[in-house]
């Protein structure tokens, strides 16, 4: 039955066609249960999913432990549900970079995405959600355009951190050049916008908007492609 399922299938990831499963493009842990049945899932390859099961949760503890998510229902009830415990046992690998790395700093340091407002601030692990977001938007793509992005397309991801965040949604929506489709809306934790290329629709702008109040833009750009952020906007780096 298994076998069949995945016939002919990839993993959305990285194109193995071996020990396929099922991947929850928007990660499970982001909700609370009962998930909403509305959820995205793609092949994934064991080994993938295994790696973004990593990040998964750890996106979960960014997102959560963050201030700006804390008028939302599901990520309230999150952080003082599985994030608290997983704090409580050590499980938390975000609290526990946190903790070792915690210093009074601004709100965005150098290179990185920073856990707090207002108090203490800690580098946490930039690349590993560079790749979480990445991997998001890989997995919308394919439930949206029926096709696997390629190694030969980039992926650049971003934080909009406040007071940007309040201006950036009708920065971004009145401008004029982009097309805009969605929102895709799962439960009270995720919605996404995306705009395309009409000449080459793997060259398109995500918007992933998490627990209403966080937002993450992702550009996927082929590299065959040359292309310039239109001026108007301006996103944080
Ligand atoms: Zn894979």
């Amino acid at each position: 039955m298994e076998k069949s399922k995945f016939e002919g299938k990839n993993c959305v990831y990285c194109g193995s066609s071996i020990e396929l499963t099922r991947d929850h493009v928007v990660p499970r842990c982001l909700f609370k249960d009962p998930y909403p049945n509305d959820m995205v899932t793609v092949p994934c390859c064991k080994g993938c999913n295994s790696k973004k099961a990593v990040l998964d949760q750890y996106l979960r503890d960014y997102l959560t432990l963050d201030p700006a998510s804390q008028e939302n229902e599901t990520a309230k009830s999150l952080l003082s549900g599985k994030v608290q415990r997983a704090i409580r046992r050590n499980k938390s690998q975000l609290f526990k970079e946190f903790a070792r790395n915690a210093r009074p700093a601004d709100m965005k340091s150098k290179g990185g995405i920073v856990v707090a407002t207002n108090m203490l601030a800690a580098q946490i692990d930039g690349e590993g959600m560079r790749r979480e977001f990445s991997w998001i938007v890989q997995g919308l793509f394919y439930h949206k355009f029926g096709f696997r992005l390629d190694s030969d397309v980039t992926f650049e991801a971003a934080r909009v951190f406040p007071p940007e965040a309040k201006r950036f949604f009708s920065d971004i929506f009145s401008a004029t050049s982009l097309c805009w489709n969605g929102p895709h809306a799962i439960g009270d934790s995720f919605r996404c916008w995306e705009a395309h290329a009409s000449e080459d629709i793997r060259f398109s702008y995500w918007v992933l908007l998490f627990y209403d109040r966080i937002p993450v833009t992702v550009w996927v750009s082929p590299m065959t492609m040359n292309y310039q952020e239109p001026n108007a906007l301006s996103l944080d780096s």
